[in-house]
């Protein structure tokens, strides 16, 4: 039997996804079917006033996309279905679910509750999205794309737990997504997604309503337990007690688990030993920041699925100026794609640039004239030096610093800060970056010494 307060959210939520499907439905006569796909099959409806509805979008990418491309189609589809008008307001999971009801810790599978309960059963949705198909494979990602794939063909045996760590916005989630999509859709498997984030709020409100007998059903009778960002559990050791509890059942069950990360396991704080060893016993592996030719492909491939006409030149330019978090990247794509259906033009160079300034926000402009005074001084050679042609070796490590600091801070594109750093061409300059990032990896000093750099550039 349902206690009552399930019973509650339960009616409900067959309204709301009454009334969702037949939002859907009028968007899916305006849109392409690949549009439909990518940015409404994922919705969810949360909630319903005589004033608002507020839908759920599954990141903040795509709620914004939303926002800025189908606004107007949102309010008039919602008119169509209430016969009344209502503020959309787009929201997003971690959002709505800070104080998570209990019916929105279910599982992705359909297959174990009836048809039309399944509304409300999911961790997180199914977003089909963030595909295998969808996600570019290059040098930075290969390991932890190849391991992805091979947990998916073979789940509970290939590498068990699988553990990608890596800075913010280089892939993570979307690897995680597309390994849920493979077990829940093609296997049907009883998966359960979650940022750790949730499971704390869950685990939190489990407290207070001592309903434990449900929360460890939950979480150790999954197929499958995805995990994003466990740095989060930094700071809940009852979350992480619990959580140790369900991996050895799952990890003695052969069920598999993945575990995201921004930081490897021994580096986050607080993390007991017994849980960083358990997270070595399967495979760790890495993403890096992206090459140049990887960001161009993804700049590319996002592009033309969403289809909008972008230059090769102008997936360079911004492939080139957006490095790091390739969520910026997006950002300026999509920022892009809206004025270029304002105003019926073509994407120019001259709005990328425009773009690619105004992601850069408050950061104060640097130039490099600024950038190679500054790294003279620290390393005591002067400015003709640095800029001179010589290849000696006390120059190396200030000119890669130069180059380094000129990508981060200006705007100037490759081909130019080679040009006036040592005359280099454009690969020199890749490479630099890539050795000083390699090297802030581990170099504590160099950290420091760049820190200071940049923030007396920008003073
Ligand atoms: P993380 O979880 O590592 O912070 P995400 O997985 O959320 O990063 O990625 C941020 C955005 O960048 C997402 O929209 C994702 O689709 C995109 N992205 C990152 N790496 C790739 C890639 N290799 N191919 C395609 N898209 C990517
Ligand atoms: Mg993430």
């Amino acid at each position: 039997m349902l206690d009552t307060s399930v019973q509650k959210v339960t009616v409900s939520d067959i309204e709301k996804n009454f009334i969702l499907k037949g939002v859907l439905s009028v968007i899916k006569k305006v849109v392409t079917a690949q549009q439909f796909d990518i940015w409404f099959s994922c919705l969810r409806i949360f909630s319903i006033t005589d004033n608002s509805i507020i839908l759920v979008a599954p990141n903040n990418f795509i709620r914004e996309w939303l926002q800025s491309n189908y606004c107007d189609l949102f309010s008039s589809a919602v008119y169509k279905v209430l016969n009344s008008s209502r503020e959309v307001i787009i929201s997003i999971e971690d959002e709505v679910f800070e104080q998570p009801p209990i019916s929105s810790f279910f599982t992705n599978s359909s297959a174990h509750v009836p048809e039309n309960l399944t509304e409300g059963y999911h961790s997180s949705p199914l977003n089909k999205y963030y595909s295998f198909e969808n996600f570019v494979v290059g040098p930075c990602n290969r390991l932890a794309h190849a391991a992805a794939v091979a947990v998916s063909e073979s789940p509970g045996y290939a590498y068990n737990p699988l553990f990608i760590h890596g800075a913010s916005g280089l892939g993570k989630t979307h690897l995680l997504h597309a390994i849920n999509n493979v077990l829940a859709s093609k296997y049907a498997m009883k998966t359960l997604f979650l940022s750790s984030e949730r499971f704390i709020n869950h685990y939190i409100s489990t407290i207070r309503s001592n309903s434990w007998d449900s929360f460890r059903e939950l979480y150790r009778n999954t197929d499958a337990l995805l995990i994003d960002d466990i740095q989060l559990f930094e700071n809940s050791q009852g979350s992480r007690e619990e959580f140790f509890h369900t991996f050895n059942t799952l990890y003695n069950a052969k069920k598999q688990i993945v575990i995201t990360s921004d930081f490897p396991p021994e580096s986050i704080a607080s993390l007991e030993d017994r849980l960083v060893s358990r997270f070595k016993w399967g495979l760790l592996c890495g993403v890096d920041s992206a090459t140049i030719e990887t960001r161009i492909a993804i700049a590319e491939k996002k592009a033309s699925l969403w289809g909008i006409d972008l230059s090769h030149e102008i997936a360079s330019y911004l492939a080139e100026n957006l490095p790091g978090n390739i969520r910026e990247l997006e950002g300026a794509i999509a920022r892009l794609s809206r004025e270029e259906k304002i105003t019926r033009n073509r994407i120019t160079i001259d709005a990328a640039k425009k773009v690619v300034q105004e992601l850069s926000g408050n950061k104060k402009t640097v130039s490099i004239e600024a950038i190679i005074e500054a790294v003279s001084r620290r390393f005591h050679v002067s400015v003709s030096q640095l800029q001179s042609k010589r290849r000696t070796r006390n120059l190396a490590l200030p000119r890669q610093i130069a180059m380094y600091l000129s990508r981060k801070l200006t705007n100037m594109s490759l081909t130019e800060i080679g040009g006036y750093i040592g005359g280099r061409d454009h690969s020199t300059v890749i490479h630099a970056d890539g050795k000083i990032t390699q090297m802030l990896k581990k170099d504590k000093n160099l950290i420091f010494l760049l820190q200071k750099l940049e923030s007396e550039l920008q003073k």
